[in-house]
């Protein structure tokens, strides 16, 4: 681990080298709190390292304007797909993690509560993605072979030419309506495999208000981050 100096404070620095890069960046890893150096196949990493040093101030700004990291715990309340809940710790209980009406009970010790909502909220989520997928996919009359949900980092979504979709779980503190927005996306990849304006078109025409959806997500893709597990 490097690291910059700032006001004479020490931040860490994870640094990378990414044969994609085509030049020298930093990035920050909104998941883990901290920022990347990214360092293309041929760049120096002293050089890296001191480019890291001259945007201190930008990089304690960025992590300085995080969200406070949300935590599950008991009376934890948010939104799931647009869904006020609220987290019920019931440790006597021997029935896993359920929902009922606006309520998402988790049995066992609170040192396992985190963790044990994330994978319920996963499940939830792909059966929700799952759903809407196969709707649209019939509708397009494309085929989908797969369906993951994961903690991405960069996209919100990808598919592959085969027809292998990966969603972030994190759509689900989303917006249905957004939530939606990236799967009409990718599922429209699969008519075309680009950005073309031909894509546009299709997507428009099955999430005609992909437009605001997309400024959302860019609006709120700290707040979508801020879940911790
Ligand atoms: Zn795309």
């Amino acid at each position: 681990m490097s690291a910059v100096w700032f006001d004479e404070k020490e931040v860490p620095l994870i640094v990378e080298r990414s044969a994609r890069a085509k030049r020298t960046r930093i990035r920050i890893d909104r998941t883990n709190r901290r920022a990347v150096l990214v360092l293309s196949k041929r760049a120096s990493e002293r050089a890296g390292l001191a480019f890291a040093q001259s945007k201190a101030d930008w990089i304690v700004r960025e992590l300085n304007a995080l969200p406070a990291p949300k935590v599950f715990a008991d009376s934890f309340s948010f939104d799931f797909l647009g869904e006020p809940v609220v987290i019920r710790h019931s440790p006597k209980s021997r029935r896993g993690v359920w929902k009922t009406d606006g309520v998402i009970w988790v049995s066992g010790e609170a040192e396992f509560l985190p963790r044990r909502v994330a994978d319920f909220l996963k499940r939830e989520f792909q059966s929700y993605a799952q759903k809407k997928i196969l709707e649209l996919a019939a509708a397009l009359q494309v085929k989908v072979s797969r369906i993951t949900i994961r903690d991405t980092t960069s996209r919100w979504g990808s598919c592959t030419r085969d027809g292998h979709i990966s969603l972030s779980w994190r759509l689900c503190f989303a917006p249905p309506s957004a939530a939606d927005y990236v799967i009409a996306h990718e599922v429209s990849h699969l008519k075309q495999m680009n950005h073309s304006p031909a894509f546009w078109a299709t997507v428009a025409m099955i999430c005609p208000t992909y437009k605001k959806e997309e400024s959302w997500l860019k609006r709120n893709a700290a707040f979508l981050y801020s879940f911790t597990v």
